[in-house]
């Protein structure tokens, strides 16, 4: 059978601008070919090739490659060995998936508001919220923009080692050199099909704390010892022990091939991304009533989502935009519905806590996250912005005459 390797989908020739396009490269699927001939196709030398390219791409000691970032929250939580219940801070601005695993992992998710300025955390959040008592604490650096774990952390009063980080959108993020992740003593990526490096599914966690790392290589094949995924080479043995609590949560020799091969394109894909953001600020910032995604300080941007938010001056509701978008072909979405207005951890959390969020409940109804990714062209960009340029409708008085841009 041939197979046909091009890196051209049929998307690209409608006219429509999705919110995203994943693109596993030529070279990508034809390692994920070689794979499959091969005749070993989980976890295996390719995903020890994949663990050692990623650390050096990130600047990290040790990386670990599980199923998901999901999974590598939780088993970063479960390796910390809290006792069970202890309050973990999370933004309720994150996906839903990365409090379910603090869930999963036995721990009680303390839900804290979002930061207007960084749509993360902020110190005095995470201090508010830490004075019920947190021990460990999640931080998420929303959409890219990278937050000092160590400051967030000693601002709650948490042992550093107690930070987990959720760096699914973080991947090309770095404050004052250092890569998000590779300082941390547990930073976790994502390879989910949208994410910065796209492998479809996967995830992986970078850690300075080579103990962690081998408890986490056990823990991610059902707790079994180390090297049981060799069981079923010549080479191998049958035996194994069981020492430790795990999960089934591997990574898979498929996965670390396309990974390898898209590793090699991520320098060049975070370029674009931030070139395509600089081209959205420039022509967004002239619209009335589009509030632009927050600059960080003295620190790299990963630009995984481009978030606008819509405030009343844009004369439309953010639903309603979206939709409009949406009808000239042009896909958004919105990251994030906070946590805490989601039934199930209303239930799982309490409406007490569920209640007090104020700053997120604020926000939420602005937030419009635009399409950005490598792919996509300059015009793209300029497509989007002239889109929403045109369904922006200013209130006659607040317009000076002459001016329709309503330049601020
Ligand atoms: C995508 C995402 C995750 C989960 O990643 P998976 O690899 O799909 O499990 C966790 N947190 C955030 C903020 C995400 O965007």
């Amino acid at each position: 059978m041939k197979i046909d390797l091009d890196s051209r989908t049929e998307a690209a020739d409608t006219g429509e601008i999705p919110f995203c396009r994943t693109v596993i490269t030529p070279d990508a699927q034809r390692a994920a070919v070689r794979v499959l001939q091969s005749g070993w196709v989980t976890m295996g030398p390719e995903s020890i090739a994949f663990e050692e390219e990623f650390a050096s791409w990130l600047g990290a000691r040790h990386v670990v490659a599980v199923s998901s970032c999901s999974a590598a929250l939780q088993m970063a939580l479960m390796a910390l060995k809290l006792p069970s219940g202890s309050a973990v801070l999370t933004p309720t601005l994150t996906f839903s998936g990365a409090v379910q695993a603090i869930l999963h992992a036995g721990l009680r998710p303390v839900l804290v508001d979002v930061d207007e300025q960084s749509l993360g955390v902020s110190e005095a959040g995470v201090a508010a919220a830490a004075r019920a008592g947190a021990v460990a604490m999640v931080v998420q650096h929303m959409a890219g923009y990278p937050l000092d774990a160590k400051g967030l952390a000693d601002a709650a009063g948490i042992d550093h080692s107690h930070v987990v980080e959720d760096a699914a959108h973080a991947l090309g993020a770095a404050i004052a050199g250092a890569a998000i992740g590779s300082e941390s003593p547990a930073g976790c990526f994502s390879f989910y099909a949208t994410k910065n490096l796209p492998i479809g599914e996967g995830g992986a966690i970078a850690t300075t704390d080579s103990q962690l790392a081998e408890r986490l290589r056990t823990m991610r094949l059902h707790g079994m010892t180390r090297d049981a995924w060799r069981r079923y080479e010549l080479s191998g043995s049958w035996e194994y022990t069981v020492e430790d609590v795990g999960l089934k949560a591997n990574f898979t020799d498929l996965q670390a091939a396309i990974g390898r091969a898209q590793l090699l394109e991520l320098g060049d894909w975070q370029r674009r991304r931030a070139e395509l953001a600089a081209r959205y600020d420039a022509q967004l910032v002239r619209i009335r009533g589009i509030q632009l995604p927050p600059r960080p300080l003295r620190a790299v941007h990963a630009w995984h989502l481009y978030i606008v938010q819509i405030h009343e001056e844009f004369g439309r509701s953010r639903d309603e935009t979206a939709a409009l978008l949406g009808e000239r072909g042009i896909g958004t979405s919105v990251h994030f519905i906070p946590v805490h207005r989601l039934s199930y951890f209303r239930r799982a959390l309490g409406t007490e806590m569920c209640s007090t969020l104020p700053v997120a409940d604020l926000v939420f109804p602005r937030l419009l996250s635009l399409p950005l990714y490598p792919g996509m062209s300059n015009d793209d960009v300029d497509r989007v912005c002239q889109a929403l340029e045109d369904l922006s409708r200013p209130s006659p008085q607040r317009v000076p005459i002459g001016d329709s841009h309503g330049s601020r």
